[in-house]
């Protein structure tokens, strides 16, 4: 499991790092507002049980492209976006390559391009020299997608392997700081569909004030042959997907704040 200081980015001969890309959707219309351009980077740290991309945790076998290579393709599309659309970056854990992160949201906004990122924030720290970076990330960073997985701290450790206090502290920085978010919870039967568990979380997000949209995504098995294919056991394998009125349940106690 990867520190969370780690850095997976490379150098490349130009003197511009290199993304490890895990593949890239060229219109995205759900991460992000309008339409945009999805890069999928590979590395997570995370283990979340309900993960459907398995693939993308380890960087092995990842794409290497740099900033200018990844811009130059988006804008191919760049005449779909419209007013809102853009570039979004997602993961695998999009955090871990901070500096090519840097680079690549830097190099899109001289180019006029909006930029979104789509992170659980699990690498988030006030710590140095990983605090400096990520608040020069956020100066090129139009929106963030927070993926937030459990709003108790043991519930999430069980979830996901790791604590849920600093991704917390992460979306408190995001509301302190201004910075547009959406939030988004995976609602999991028997997991995280529990409507102490969603009020709780619910009062969390009413204490942020730049919540611009909570999303609930509905747990699916569209991922299990993946666990299959690499030979791993898929841990929630008697889960089924929730009904369309646990998302509307889930969703209308989310965005009530209470
Ligand atoms: S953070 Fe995302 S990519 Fe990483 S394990 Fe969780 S669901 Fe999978």
């Amino acid at each position: 499991m990867m520190n969370t200081q780690d850095t997976l980015s490379t150098s490349a001969p130009g003197g511009g790092g290199e993304g490890l890309v895990h593949s890239i959707e060229s219109f995205g219309s759900v991460d992000g507002p309008g339409v945009r351009f999805i890069i999928f980077l590979k590395g997570c740290p995370m283990r979340c049980q309900f993960c459907h991309n398995p693939d993308s945790w380890s960087t092995e076998g990842a794409q290497r492209m740099t900033a200018d290579q990844l811009l130059d393709r988006a804008e191919r599309f760049r005449a779909y976006w419209g007013r809102e659309g853009g570039i979004t970056v997602s993961g695998g854990e999009a955090l871990l390559q901070m500096d090519f992160l840097i680079e690549l949201f830097a190099k899109a906004h001289k180019r006029g391009i909006n930029t979104c990122l789509d992170t659980s924030a699990q690498p988030f720290t006030r710590r140095e020299p990983w605090f400096s970076k990520f608040e020069e990330l956020m100066r090129h960073t139009d929106t963030v997608l927070l993926d937030l997985k459990h709003i108790r701290d043991d519930g999430h450790r069980r979830l996901t392997g790791h604590t849920n206090r600093n991704i917390l502290d992460c979306a408190r920085y995001l509301s302190d700081t201004g910075k547009p978010v959406w939030i988004r919870h995976v609602l999991v039967p028997g997991i995280t569909d529990d409507d102490a568990l969603l009020h709780e979380l619910a009062r969390f997000i009413g204490t942020l004030n730049n919540v611009e949209r909570v999303e609930v995504l509905p747990y699916h098995t569209l991922g299990v042959y993946k666990y299959e294919k690499l030979g791993m056991d898929y841990p929630l394998r008697s889960i089924g997907s929730p009904t369309p009125e646990r998302v509307e349940n889930a969703t209308r106690i989310l965005r009530s704040g209470e």
